[in-house]
This record gives C-alpha cells, structure tokens and sequence, in this order.
C-alpha cells in the first residue's frame, strides 16, 4: 500500500478542527464547522467516505433521515458530501488515526498509518464502530504472500503492467479493481485480468455490474466463478525480489471451481477484496474515559474527557444513547458550537441558515432580497 501513501510532512499540518471518520456523522460534522467559519480536516481508513452506510448497507433503503422519505446509504454520503462541499473540508482517506497526543501548549497532535501529521486546535472522534480494514483471505499460505504477490487494496494500476492478475471478491472495489485496470493503455495494462468469484452474482451497483459484464463480452476482463483454495508458489531460493521483497514468488492461485474441481490458474498477483471488518483500536488507547469500549460524553457539549477533544455518533456512550443517524447529527451540531466558543473564547449565538447573511456567505449563497 505504500503507493497511495505521499510521504511524511516535515513539520505537522496546523488544523482548527480533525474529524477522525467520515461516516455519515463525520461529514455532518464538518458541515456544522464550516456554519461556524471552521475549517475541518478528515481522515478515514477507508479510501472513500461514507462510513457504515457505503461500506455495509450501500444499496439499502433508510427510512429515518429527517426531511428524506428514502435513501439508500450511498445516496446519503452522497448528498452529505454535497452539503459539506462549499466548506471545501481537506480529506485524508486510506489512513488510519494512530496516535493523538496531547501537546504543552494544549493543542493535539494526530499521526495517521500514512505518515501524515495533523496539529489540531480541537478534535472530533467520529470513529463509529472503528476503522475498516480489509478482511484478510483465508486460505493456506495466505498469510505468507500478503503485502507482496497477495494484497488487499489496488494502489497504483501501473504496477501490474504485463502482469497476470487475479482479483477476488463480488462487491464494488473488487468490480472497480478489474475495471480501473481494464481500463489502461496497452503498455500499462496487465496481460490477464480475471475476475474470481464464488458464484455469479455480484452485490455491487448495477452500473459496475453492467459495465464489468461489457468488459468480459469483449475480452478485456475473464470471469471465473470459484474460491480460492490456496496457491502454487516458486521456492524463495528461485527468485530475488528486486525491491527486496521476502514474500515467496507466485505461480498459480489454486481455484476451487464451480464443478468442485482444484485446479491451479498460473498468476503473478492476487487482489483480494473481501469487504472489510471494524476495529476501533487506537481510539481506545488515548487515554480518555471509555466505557465498554464507547467514549463517555457529556450531553451539552459531546466532549470527552479531555477538554477539546468531543466525540460524535456511534462511538460515544451517554445515558439513553441511540445509535442512529439522526442522533450523531444531533451531537455533531451541539459539539460544533462548543469548539466554536472554545477557539473563539467568547459566547456563540445561535443563527438561522434561512436568514443570516454571515451564514450565507460562508455557504456561498445569495442573501434573499427583503421585500
Ligand atoms: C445494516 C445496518 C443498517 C442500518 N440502518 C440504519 C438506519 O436505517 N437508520 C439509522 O439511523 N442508522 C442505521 N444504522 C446505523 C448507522 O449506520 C450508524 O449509526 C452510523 O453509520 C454511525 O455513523 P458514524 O459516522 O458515527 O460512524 P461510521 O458510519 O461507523 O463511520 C466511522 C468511520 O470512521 C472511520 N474510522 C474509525 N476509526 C478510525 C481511525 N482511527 N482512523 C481513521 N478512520 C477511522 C471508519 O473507517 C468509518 O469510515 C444501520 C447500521 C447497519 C449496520
């Protein structure tokens, strides 16, 4: 994964306000700051936003989003993602908050899994359930290719240049993987492409399913149904891995196929994309007061234990918390006006979108005319 990652800044970013997460309460987040003139950096696990709603329920109805009959859980990133866009929030996906610490002169120091750092003013653990990391394959011999002729996320397309290459899995990344790479010229693309999958039904969106079904049609993309059921590989004394690489060299992923034959399809790389699991990790780790494994908050202000340091939506614990949507938005609105009045140290009045100019020209939009 080092592809995705840009190298670590000299000296750290200096921010008014980190969201850790951008799951639907992380977004809403950014949105309630930038209504208070506060810019907000995100950083998320994950490559995309969206939390929870993108990653395990993209194509299902919600039926509880205030103002919206239905929205599938796409569709609402989406339209959060609009809303927040005018406050231009700076996102840090594929990366992991590892460390936050609390520095002399009362700021917050982050550093993520990319190497990126983060000097904060306040902080907002929008973590939900933990950050999603890929589900490892499990298969013999798995763990030994990982990080080399077995990964779990794409990285850089061109890597794979006239190589043979195997993705597995049935859901959006697995569709967009053999896509972006059916998608290069000639000189970059891979030699082979084949898409492993236990059966031929793919939960992902139809317009992927759509288009992966055309690449197949014209040779671009080979589809096989079938599991992995391990992997023919070369001694290590037969191969010297130029970018000094200790994984043993792959030959063949082992394909257990529809008929419940093994048979072995000779390949160079396997990507695996599997969905992905929660680990709230970390963000038990900074010291701040938890009760099963939930941040504790006070209901005025959704600050942590830590003056500074709030914590909104499915990773907070209170007296009669729910964990729904509507409720992180809740928490995200009143939290905003408490770091609002913390970096401006003086009160905050309440303002409505509808009618104050300062609101609308934060949004960008025109001031209605009084009649
Ligand atoms: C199947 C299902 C259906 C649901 N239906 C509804 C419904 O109809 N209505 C409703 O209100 N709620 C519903 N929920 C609950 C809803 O999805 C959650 O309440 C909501 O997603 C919480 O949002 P969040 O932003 O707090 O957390 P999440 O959505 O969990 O997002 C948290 C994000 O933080 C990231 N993260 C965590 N730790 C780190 C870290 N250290 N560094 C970087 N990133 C990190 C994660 O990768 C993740 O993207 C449903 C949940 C499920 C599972």
């Amino acid at each position: 994964m080092p592809d995705l990652h840009p190298a670590p800044a000299e000296l750290p970013v200096e921010a008014d306000a980190v969201i850790i997460g951008a799951g639907p309460v992380g977004l809403f987040q950014a949105f309630q700051l930038g209504l208070h003139g506060i810019h907000s950096h995100i950083v998320d696990a994950l490559p995309h936003s969206g939390g929870q709603p993108v990653e395990l329920y993209p194509d299902k109805p919600i039926y509880d989003i205030p103002g919206t009959r239905v929205c599938t859980g796409r569709e609402l990133a989406q339209s959060l993602l609009e809303q927040v866009a005018p406050f231009q929030p700076t996102m840090h996906l594929g990366q992991e908050v590892t460390q936050l610490e609390t520095q002399p002169d009362g700021r917050f120091l982050l550093a993520t899994s990319a190497g990126t750092r983060l000097l904060a003013r306040t902080v907002f653990i929008a973590a939900g359930v933990g950050a999603f990391q890929p589900r490892a394959l499990k298969a013999p011999g798995a763990d030994r290719l990982e990080g080399g002729p077995l990964r779990y996320r794409l990285g850089d397309p061109a890597q794979y240049a006239g190589r043979r290459v195997v993705i597995n899995g049935g859901e959006d990344a697995a569709l967009d993987a053999a896509l972006a790479l059916a998608a290069l010229p000639p000189p970059q693309r891979p030699a082979q492409i084949t898409l492993l999958h236990r059966r031929d039904v793919f939960q992902a969106e139809a317009a992927r399913v759509d288009a992966m079904r055309a690449a197949v049609a014209q040779g671009a993309i080979s589809l096989r149904i079938g599991q992995v059921a391990g992997f023919d590989t070369a001694p290590p004394e037969h191969h010297e891995a130029a970018d000094g690489d200790a994984s043993p060299l792959m030959t063949a992923v082992r394909v257990l196929d529809a008929d419940g034959q093994e048979r072995a399809m000779p390949a160079d790389q396997l990507l695996a994309f599997l969905g992905v699991s929660p680990r709230l990790g970390p963000v038990t780790q900074w010291g701040l007061d938890i009760e099963r494994k939930q941040l504790r908050v006070d209901t005025e202000s959704f600050s942590t234990s830590v003056r500074g340091i709030y914590a909104v939506g499915d990773v907070n614990t209170y007296p009669g918390k729910r964990k729904l949507i509507l409720s992180g938005f809740h928490e995200c609105t009143l939290a905003a006006f408490a770091a609002a009045e913390l970096i401006s140290g003086q009160p905050v009045h309440l303002q409505y979108t509808t009618t104050s100019p300062r609101l609308h020209a934060l949004l960008g939009v025109a001031t209605p005319q009084r009649d």
